[in-house]
């Protein structure tokens, strides 16, 4: 089995359940007493957060790496960045490690593609529904159509990642709204949502809706599973 390498911490909240996703993909393949191999390196989220909304990405891109480059001393084989937003700096950390980079959004258009979803809604934060290193990555590589909320909904989902997910912190209120717009992706042609922040998956689950959801911390997760084990 090959040793999981994960960059944590952003938030800790979804690293916490990368963490026990990866184990039980594990356990349920292997049996027994299995449990995943992984090497860890979980990061201080504030300086982070800070440095993203001052649009200082070099300096974001100098901490992770380092931070990769612990995670592949300690033994691991390939690379988890435990969040969709940092994956704005995966090319820069990737040219410093010679460990591959599972990189999330391959890993949910994967999925998309098998199921054949051609159109999509995407959800998270302000960087990752508007930037190109992601949304982008989703029309160019695999020729999807991605549909994101409207101006003043894109802030609320963002504004909950930060204020209350990355706190701990779940709200029956931003849930009603989460779904709302769910819901509205859905009405104007998203075949499936993309849970594209690690978090969204603490606050709605499948069972709130119809629409199908594709919750990118367990796809994540359970990509590494596969990758380790075969
Ligand atoms: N975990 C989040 C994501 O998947 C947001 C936190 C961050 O900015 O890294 O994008």
């Amino acid at each position: 089995m090959k040793t999981v390498g994960l960059l944590g911490g952003m938030s800790w909240e979804s690293t916490a359940g990368y963490y026990k996703a990866i184990n039980e993909g594990v356990k349920n393949s292997l049996g027994g007493l299995h449990s995943a191999k992984i090497a860890m390196y979980s990061v201080d989220f504030d300086p982070i957060e800070k440095l993203q909304h001052e649009g200082n990405w070099e300096e974001t891109a100098n901490i992770l790496t380092s931070a990769a480059k612990n995670v592949e001393a300690s033994g691991a084989d390939f690379l988890l960045i435990c969040t969709n937003t940092m994956h704005k700096v995966a090319p820069v950390i990737e040219k410093s490690i010679s460990i591959p980079i599972l990189h999330i959004a391959d890993a949910t258009a994967e999925v998309l593609v098998k199921k054949g979803i051609k159109t999509v809604g995407l959800l998270g934060t302000a960087f990752t529904m508007e930037q190109d290193f992601y949304k982008g990555r989703l029309e160019d590589k695999y020729s999807l159509e991605v549909l994101t909320p409207n101006k003043k909904d894109r802030m609320i989902i963002h504004d909950v990642i930060y204020k209350e997910l990355c706190l701990g912190v779940i709200s029956e209120f931003s849930k009603k709204e989460y779904l709302r717009i769910i819901e509205s992706l859905s009405n104007n042609g998203a075949q499936a949502v993309i849970l594209g922040c690690t978090e969204i998956g603490m606050l709605v689950h499948q069972k709130d809706t119809e629409v199908i959801l594709l919750d990118t911390t367990s796809i994540h997760a359970q990509k590494a599973v596969e990758y380790a084990i075969n």
